[in-house]
């Protein structure tokens, strides 16, 4: 008789998407599915943009979205929550199995919200991001230290596992104390565009300073818009490598990054 070996889940992060704004999303340039973590055997999507469903069938075709455990919003902006509801609906069965965790910002629910009412019965929990709020799964812990100054409610997070740290600093003007709070091994950060012109998104120069400030082992630019394909990701990357010191790398629609390789930079 022979014995299948199952092969444990490696810890990851798995991009299903790396672009951001209107007409990288209009044109679907670059995905816009958001970042998937599966850690500590714990599976955790994180700003499900449109077409995120899709992408994580073609990207982790062996998945089945049913073993989702939780589903982080940062905000509900389009581009982070387009395909949220289809998350629910599938890791809950259409209803028929209540099953899942959902965080996301109090205005993200009701009117002028994103998420269907009807389909939070369906939820094993929903928890309402506020600054300082603590979530633990299985071996990960996830904070959400401070409110983001971005046009809706928004948070970033850190998340603690084992002795790595993960900092996701979604949608934000630049303010100092992001420097503070966001301190981690692995830093991931959404970097829309080249110019600070806009009022409530990192430019390259906002994230030079954040990244030189906080050393972190390695650094991954994603979400990006027009200008920064224009540039090219990997360009940008190599400029703030060479300003930085720091490891940087631009992240690419379904590619796997292994937390053991990225805390060999
Ligand atoms: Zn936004």
């Amino acid at each position: 008789m022979s014995r299948k070996k199952t092969k444990p889940q490696s810890d990851e992060i798995i991009f299903l998407g790396t672009g951001g704004a209107r007409y990288v999303i209009a044109k679907q340039l670059r995905a816009t599915g958001g970042i998937f973590f599966r850690l500590g055997g714990k599976n955790v999507l994180v700003d499900p943009g449109p077409g995120s469903y899709l992408r994580l069938l073609s990207y982790l075709p062996e998945f089945n979205a049913e073993k989702i455990d939780a589903i982080i919003l940062s905000h509900k902006h389009i581009d982070h929550s387009a395909d949220i509801n289809v998350y629910l609906d599938v890791m809950t069965k259409g209803g028929f199995n209540k099953n899942g965790i959902l965080l996301a910002p109090r205005d993200a629910f009701g009117a002028g919200g994103v998420i269907f009412n009807y389909l939070l019965d369906f939820l094993n929990q929903i928890i309402y991001i506020k600054e300082g709020l603590e979530f633990k799964i299985g071996e990960l812990r996830f904070t959400f230290p401070i409110r983001h100054q971005h046009r809706v409610e928004t948070y970033g997070f850190k998340l603690y596992y084992k002795n790595t740290t993960v900092s996701y600093i979604t949608d934000t003007k630049y303010f100092p104390e992001l420097i503070d709070v966001y301190q981690a091994d692995i830093m991931i950060i959404n970097l829309i565009k080249l110019e600070p012109s806009e009022i409530d998104h990192l430019a390259v120069p906002e994230c030079a300073e954040i990244i030189k400030s906080i050393k972190p082992r390695v650094a991954i630019i994603t979400h990006f818009g027009m200008t920064m394909l224009r540039a090219g990701p990997w360009n940008i990357a190599r400029a703030l490598k060479k300003k930085t010191g720091i490891t940087v790398l631009a992240a690419e629609d379904g590619k796997h990054y292994e937390l053991n390789k990225l805390l060999s930079y």
